[in-house]
């Protein structure tokens, strides 16, 4: 059993435990009820049942001080290994994707740095190279393997990449991060873009998906990035809430890839709609005329300002 199995099976059980522990409060205050007198002839006020308290998902446990390997698809060709570094205090939970793009190093480059990060509130689950066998071919994906960006929630049964989404979700469930920050690369720089500039032009633009709050916070620190960076690098925001970006046709539905059937699924920034609580960001930086070490170093300003403000550092 891999560590990771090994903790989903605890975050079950704790919540097995505290189902019961509500149930058990339930017929303790049934018990103690005092009996009420007999009704007065005027006409009783109509009682209703007390509306139903949900049962609040418990908090992540928190561990110990230190880093922990996790490792994702073990045993196949695809294992993708992370970090999760505990800081030993409770606090903010802040999550990394690297290499989700196997022709985008600036992102994964970023990621492998962040993954030796200690920080001293929170945690840090750091993912730096999530397609590395794209990685290796520098290639945005593997044919046959389908588009990691494209499959979420992803699925146990799918194509690679699916069940890859389908672990990230499950890491993801496990930890309950409140911040996801995923880390691309796009080749043009957004405010560069022609009338025609699509997809190949969303470089030096940070997308939220969250609601506006953490919109607004995510406005704040690239509003503070930029006043320290060259006006051709500043970066742009952009919302998205909830995640539609990029899914493409009708989520759920079913394609097939080479034999294999792939649920359609949508990007990162969709992953707050199957983990409560996570805000998902998705920052894109330019490859055009930018070397990856400079993209590398503004993925990782982003992500320096976000564990600051959250006290993390
Ligand atoms: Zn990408």
């Amino acid at each position: 059993m891999t560590p990771l199995n090994r903790r989903r099976f605890l975050a079950l059980s704790l919540g097995g435990l505290g189902a019961a522990a509500f149930a058990a409060c339930t017929s303790e205050l049934q018990v103690g009820a005092p009996e009420l007198p007999q009704a007065a002839p005027t006409t009783p006020a109509p009682t209703l049942p007390p509306p139903p308290t949900p049962t609040p998902l418990p908090e992540p446990p928190v561990m110990p001080r230190g880093r922990e390997v996790v490792t994702l698809m073990p045993g196949t060709e695809w294992e993708a290994s992370g970090v999760v570094f505990h800081s030993g205090q409770p606090g903010p939970r802040l999550m990394i994707l690297g290499g989700v793009h196997g022709n985008e190093p600036g992102g994964w480059l970023a990621a492998e740095g962040i993954a030796e990060w200690e920080v001293q509130r929170g945690m840090l689950i750091v993912l730096p190279r999530l397609n590395h066998r794209s990685a290796a071919a520098f290639e945005r994906t593997i044919e046959g393997y389908g588009d990691l960006n494209r499959l979420y929630p992803g699925d146990p049964n799918g194509v690679p990449m699916a069940r890859m989404a389908h672990e990230v979700v499950g890491l993801a469930t496990e930890w309950r991060p409140h911040w996801l920050f995923d880390l691309h690369e796009s080749w043009g720089f957004f405010n560069e873009r022609g009338p025609n500039g699509g997809t190949a032009f969303i470089g030096q633009t940070v997308t939220s998906a969250g609601p506006a709050p953490a919109l607004e916070t995510v406005a704040s620190l690239v509003e503070a990035v930029n006043a320290r960076i060259t006006s051709r690098e500043e970066l742009t925001v952009r919302s998205r809430p909830g995640g539609n970006f990029g899914g493409g046709g009708v989520f759920g539905d079913r394609d097939d890839l080479n034999g294999l059937s792939v649920r359609r699924g949508s990007s990162s920034l969709s992953i707050g709609r199957f983990v409560p609580g996570v805000n998902p960001v998705l920052v894109e930086m330019g490859q055009q005329d930018q070397p990856e070490t400079r993209r590398a170093e503004l993925h990782q300003m982003l992500v320096t300002e976000m564990a600051t403000r959250l006290g993390m550092t």
